[in-house]
């Protein structure tokens, strides 16, 4: 277990044709509620959890066979002991695919696999191997940092062992699946783009990803910062090879954490970025995650904004502009077939 080079997978010949579903475990910001807070969001009743989804591939009989989490923020595990996909001796975790080291994208870390490891003799997994760590290799570096013992006990580390810059698509992540690849894509993420070995040292740690079926096409794009002009204006053969490959995918998930772009350099992406990647990338639907609603923002629009007021305001801009396909926010537990 722990640290391994990147490797060539063989493959697993015997896996049949399977189907697959991406079910959202949560869509939420960095910091969820806001002790004190008062606005709408925070007095809503509905579950807040930091964005994360499940990759499921099932047999022929529905049975799950693989799955594959991005993501573990708060509230994940919850969200998965909820899931009807991982019930009794269904439950599993074959990978963990991180798009970046920062907390709201791995503090259930220890949580998570604990409970996967306590949970094998009772579903019987103990045959299964460790856990499955896909990251680039900055997140890798932070990951051994912070989670250190999660990590040399429970994993087993695939890193990209790359410093590429932002929109390019690095090697898929060996799954050994039949029939979907899984395409990480550079981005650039503010101080997640940080060496943790000298923090003043920039480096490039994050990635979204491309997921491919034979049918369908999904783009996960959270975090990314104000810096990845490269969605709308790609330069390099490299970029123009991502934008290709995003285009008129079936669903992208975007990084929408403000309604407003933010005028200090290198914040998260806006409503307005989402606006400007929609017209260049036209998915059928583009879905608004990692939404916040806070403290710098009192007394602007999206200030307390519950998922109805994103809704309706961005459904009301997306006509008024003819953009491309559907906008909306996800619902925790919806599931997107592949
Ligand atoms: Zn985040
Ligand atoms: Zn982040």
């Amino acid at each position: 277990m722990g640290r391994s080079i990147w490797r060539v997978f063989t493959g697993n010949d015997k896996i049949p044709y399977m189907n697959h579903k991406f079910v959202i475990n949560g869509y939420g910001a960095a910091f969820l509620r806001i002790m004190g807070c008062e606005c709408d969001r925070c007095l809503t009743e509905q579950s807040q959890v930091n964005c994360s989804a499940s990759l499921f591939s099932f047999d022929d009989e529905g049975n799950t066979v693989h799955h594959v989490l991005f993501d573990a923020g708060e509230g994940v595990t919850n969200q998965l002991t909820q899931s009807p996909y991982l019930k009794g001796k269904q439950s599993r975790l074959d990978w963990i695919c991180l798009t970046h080291w920062h907390p709201d994208h791995t503090k259930d870390f220890n949580r998570l696999l604990a409970s996967h490891v306590q949970g094998r003799p009772v579903v019987g997994l103990s045959k299964e191997g460790p856990v499955n760590l896909y990251c680039r290799s900055g997140t890798a570096d932070w990951m051994w940092q912070i989670h250190e013992f999660e990590l040399s006990a429970f994993t087993k580390v695939y890193q990209s062992g790359e410093f590429l810059n932002p929109g390019v698509l690095l090697p898929p992540v060996p799954l050994g699946l039949p029939n979907l690849t899984l395409t990480p894509i550079t981005v650039s993420h503010q101080n997640g783009d940080m060496n943790p070995l000298n923090k003043h040292e920039h480096r490039y740690c994050c990635c979204g990803y491309l997921i491919e079926s034979e049918s369908t096409t999904i783009g996960v794009l959270w975090d990314i910062d104000s810096e990845n002009s490269w969605l709308e204006n790609p330069e390099t053969p490299e970029q123009i090879t991502a934008v290709s490959r995003l285009k008129n995918a079936d669903h992208i998930f975007y990084d929408c954490t403000f309604w407003k772009e933010k005028t200090t350099p290198k914040n998260h992406a806006s409503f307005d970025h989402v606006q400007r990647y929609a017209r260049v990338l036209t998915p059928k639907n583009s879905w608004l995650v990692h939404i916040t609603a806070h403290v710098e923002w009192i007394g602007n629009e999206g200030f307390g904004w519950t998922d109805d007021d994103w809704n309706r305001e961005t459904k009301r801009i997306w006509k008024e502009k003819g953009l491309p396909g559907n906008i909306g926010v996800p619902q925790i537990g919806q599931e997107f077939d592949l």
